[in-house]
């Protein structure tokens, strides 16, 4: 899939303020620093497009950007390492997870984990509730090019072995390289085939 335009529609901070889900849409998650805004760049080949819309002050909100006219990105708000008052932080949690947990047109939410840091409570418990609340998500291993290819295979190998203590199966997986555009055409063709698994007309 060719990605031939890319806008920013608009901030959201809870369910009801996101744009009519009259599309289907494709959401990115992970903790601060994860590399999101940046795969959101390879993806698009936008390279400001995820930074452009960010508020000053790092407010997180739900970012919708539109997609050749026919389906949705959109940015999360990253968890974990929140700088901000508990107060403010809980209130964009129930935004964000009223999201996950409501938002029909949500096809899939790609998980992003940085492949140099071992299994964190916070990713695990994370998909446990993704898998609770039967949301459809892959997992998005970042940041690839930062070591060998061997020490990427362990790793992973690591990371299934912690999830098949609470797990069946281990979800669908991407390895990805903002730097070096590794992933972006696996994810693109992902999102392609999965795009009619929300249709307004139904
Ligand atoms: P966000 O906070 O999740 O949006 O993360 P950013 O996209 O801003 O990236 C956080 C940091 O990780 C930055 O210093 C990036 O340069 C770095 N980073 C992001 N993607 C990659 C990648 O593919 N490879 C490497 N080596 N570093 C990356």
């Amino acid at each position: 899939m060719k990605i031939s335009s890319a806008k920013f529609i608009k901030s959201s901070t809870n369910l009801k303020q996101c744009p009519a889900a009259l599309m289907p849409e494709f959401g990115f998650i992970g903790r601060s620093n994860v590399g999101k805004s940046s795969l959101i760049n390879m993806l698009t080949g936008r390279t400001k497009l995820a930074k452009i819309s960010a508020e000053p002050g790092k407010t997180k909100t739900i970012k919708h950007f539109l997609i050749n006219e026919k389906f949705y990105l959109v940015d999360l708000p990253g968890y974990g390492y929140a700088k901000v008052p508990r107060t403010m932080r809980e209130n964009w949690q129930k935004g964000t997870m009223e999201y996950i947990a409501k938002r029909e047109s949500l096809v899939c939410l790609f998980v992003l984990l940085d492949i140099r840091i071992k299994p964190q409570k916070t990713d695990l418990e994370f998909m446990e509730y993704l898998g609770i609340n039967q949301v459809a998500f892959a997992r998005v291993f970042t940041k690839c090019d930062s070591l060998g290819s061997d020490s990427v295979r362990d790793a992973i190998a690591k990371y299934d072995l912690e999830m098949l203590k609470k797990w069946d199966s281990v979800p669908v997986t991407f390895l990805t390289s903002s730097k070096k555009g590794q992933g972006k055409d696996e994810i693109l063709s992902y999102i392609a085939e999965n795009l009619n698994k929300f249709s307004n007309e139904a």
